[in-house]
Formats: structure tokens, sequence, C-alpha cells
């Protein structure tokens, strides 16, 4: 390879480029230039392995059948089986699975784990559906997935509206499919399961400790007390909820939620846990919370706060709110949640950004727990669990902060430049075959 790397000229737009996958390909080039990668490599990182899309049939409630479109794209296996989640919500696609599997790349690389990077999903608003018809659609997509997912080749888990139960299912099902010597050696096929079905103490939490602890190390190398620190949090799942309730253990104070719903804001605090227990009872919103005001949803980037936690979806930062930014800080739990020009605005203003790959990697490595845990049948305990994932952590985040010091490039690049850099070395290694 090393002969061809100045000959071959680079085809940087190996797929369609559109919304997310502008941006991660526009990551991914730019550390690619800062690394100067091997023009081999590039090529076979700008595009994706296998991208399979699926048209499946399931009967509703009422009797009648839908067909229901869904998709899981496997990125690149060169470090170990395909591993992301699975999304359920109307903006899933091509692309956005496309560019979510590349991000899971680069993700499962710099954590230093054995996996590559997939994702998928469905195309669906799963709120306008009851339980047992997201359990047959849920059942329907696995069984139409068939051999394309397995614990040793693509391992889902959960992402934006879908959840432990979701992984229950999945796993029951593919289960169910396997001749039957074989199905409780295919448990560890979904990560992110429950805790009385194989799944790991702690992984609820694992993505939201993750987001809290980088801002923590963040804190720390800057001098910085988390106490009397405000935040605001767009989206108030799994990943904002606990990414929250963390951060007030640390004397920070949320002043800032915005849902799909609408934006609320109180620079006094709100109470995490009294704001989830009333979710819980409001369908899941957090509008009308008492004690707030409600905040327009164009002007929830502007609240005044320290740092600005994005844990929904994808492209929410942009060139429009990014110069109305308060936070020095931004930490990105949702994937993606940045896109390019607003980046360049950011960083311009010198606003820092601890990027999805090692924000929220807390996830996929509580997933890489879980299933080490499957496949040597031992059980780990919440303390160890979050210990183990601390250690972790602070090994990404301390190789992360010495590159971007060292090399003078902001976060992002130095983590996209040490994933790329692991996935290099492998090719490097092995060739290309034959
Ligand atoms: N969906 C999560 C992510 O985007 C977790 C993936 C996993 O655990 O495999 O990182």
């Amino acid at each position: 390879m090393e002969n061809s790397k100045k000959e071959l000229k680079v085809k940087k737009k190996a797929v369609p480029l559109k919304g997310m996958m502008d941006n991660v390909m526009e990551q991914f080039n730019s550390a690619a230039d800062h690394i100067n990668l091997h023009p081999n490599i590039r090529k076979i990182l700008s595009i994706t392995n296998n991208e399979i899309l699926v048209n499946f049939p399931v009967k509703m409630d009422n009797g009648n059948v839908e067909v229901f479109t869904g998709y899981r794209v496997q990125h690149n296996g060169a470090l170990g089986p395909y591993k992301g989640g699975l999304r359920y919500h109307p903006t899933v696609d091509l692309d956005a699975a496309r560019a979510l599997a590349m991000w899971m790349t680069w993700k499962t690389s710099l954590a230093g784990l054995p996996y590559g990077g997939g994702k998928g999903g469905i195309k669906i608003d799963p709120s306008l559906y009851s339980q047992s018809e997201l359990e047959r659609i849920t059942r329907r997509f696995t069984y139409a997935l068939a051999d394309n997912i397995g614990p040793e080749h693509d391992i889902p888990a959960p992402d934006v509206n879908t959840n432990s139960q979701t992984m229950a299912w999945i796993a029951d099902t593919y289960m169910s499919t396997r001749p039957p010597a074989l199905r409780s050696a295919n448990q560890h096929v979904v990560t992110g399961k429950p805790d009385g079905s194989g799944g790991l103490e702690g992984r609820d939490r694992a993505t939201g400790f993750g987001v809290y602890l980088t801002i923590k190390f963040w804190a720390e190398r800057n001098d910085m007390d988390l106490s009397g620190k405000r935040f605001i949090v767009q989206g108030f799942g799994n990943v904002g909820y606990w990414a929250s309730l963390f951060l007030e253990q640390d004397g920070a104070k949320l002043v800032g939620v915005q849902d799909a719903q609408g934006s609320i804001e109180n620079q006094e605090g709100i109470d995490v846990e009294n704001l989830f227990s009333y979710t819980q009872k409001k369908g899941g919103t957090v509008m009308d919370f008492p004690k707030s005001q409600l905040v327009d949803k164009n002007d929830f980037f502007a609240i005044d706060c320290d740092i600005c936690i994005p844990a929904a979806l994808g492209n929410q930062i942009t060139k429009e709110n990014a110069p109305r930014i308060k936070a020095k800080l931004i930490a990105e739990g949702a994937n993606g949640p940045t896109n390019v020009e607003g980046e360049k605005i950011l960083l311009e203003r010198g606003i820092i950004i601890i990027p999805d790959i090692l924000c929220n990697s807390g996830g996929v490595i509580g997933s890489y727990f879980e299933w080490l845990q499957n496949r040597s049948g031992e059980i780990w305990h919440l303390e160890e669990v979050l210990e183990k994932l601390r250690k972790k952590l602070n090994g990404s985040f301390n190789r992360v902060y010495n590159y971007a010091q060292n090399e003078c490039v902001d976060l992002r690049t130095a983590a996209f430049c040490i994933a790329i850099q692991r996935i290099e070395k492998a090719y490097i290694q092995r060739g290309i075959f034959p």
C-alpha cells in the first residue's frame, strides 16, 4: 500500500452526500487530511460495507396490514463485529443510517473496543402505535433482518425511541428462530437488554453517566468547579435525564430543557427528579412544568448557561443558532448534534465541544461490558460497572485531550484522528484480500 499512497487520486465523495452524511464526511475528511491517511484506506472508509433495507408487513390492532421500512447499515468491520443502535423515528432513512453507522465506527475505535460501526432503525413515529403493535413491528423487523444481525456479526442496541423492552423482543425473536441447541448461546445478539434478560446493571445510565464524566474530566483539566455551574439539556430521554442527574449531584444546576414539544427555563434551577416524575405523568413531555417559564423553540440554545448538552437528534446546532449560544462548553450527548457550519462558528467563538464520539461513548462501552458478560456468563454489579466505565472513559478522554493539545487541533479532530489511525493500522497490518 505504501508505494501507491501518493499516486492515487482520492475520491472524496464516494457516497451521495446530504444531511448528516455531509457532516460526518466533512469531519472524517478533515481528520484524514490531518493524519495524511493512506488514500486506499480513505477510499474504503468513505463508503459503507453493507446496506440492508427491508420492507415488511405487520398486522395492526384493527386488523389492517401496514408495510414498514427498516434499515441496517454496516459501515466498517475492520476492528470486529458491527455495533450500534436501532432508532424508531420518522427521520430514519438510508442517509441517516449511513452517517450514524460511520459515527459508530469512529466511536468504537476511539473507545478501543473490538467492534466496527453499524446503525439502523425503522422510519416510524412510535407514538402512533400501541405497545402490542410496536412489539409485532419489532419482532417482524428482527425476522426480516434475519442473519444480517448476530452476536458475532452485528449487534444492535437501543437508540432514539427504542429501549430495553425493544431489545428484549429482538433477543427473544432472534433466539426463537435459531436451532434449539443454539438459542441461549445467542442472547448477546443485542445489548441494552433488561436486567432480568441478560442485561447489564447500569446500562440504562451508561450514556448519561459518560456524558457527565467527560464534562467532569474537562472541568478538572481546566480548573473549573462544576458546583454552581448552570446547564441546559436538549432532550430529556435516557441520556438527558441521567446526565442531568449526575451533574446535579455534583452541584450543577439545570436551568433549561427542550423536548420535542417545547422548551422550559428556570434560572433558579429545575429539580431533575421532580421533572422526571412530572414527565412520567404527562406522557413524556416537560411542557408546563410548574415553576418554569416557557421559552420559544428558537431561543432555547440562547438560554444563559455555562454548559449545553444537546442530547436529542442530529443537526440541532447550526449557523442559525450557534452565534447566540451562551455556553462555554458543549457536551454532545446526541450523535451529530452540531453541523459543520454551526461548529465553525462555535470554534471561532472559542466555545469548546466535547465531540459525540467521545462524549456519548459511555453507552457503547456499557454495551461492550454487557456483551462480554453474556459471553463469559459473569454478572457484574453496578459499582463495578460504573468504575470500569469511568476508567475506560478516562483513558479515551486523556488520549483525545492530549492529542488535541499536542497537535493544536480541536477535540473532534483529535478524536477522529485517533479513531481513524487505529483502523488504518489494522488495514496496514492485514492488507486487502485477495
Ligand atoms: N445507540 C448508542 C450510540 O449511539 C449505543 C450503541 C450501542 O450500544 O451499540 O452510541
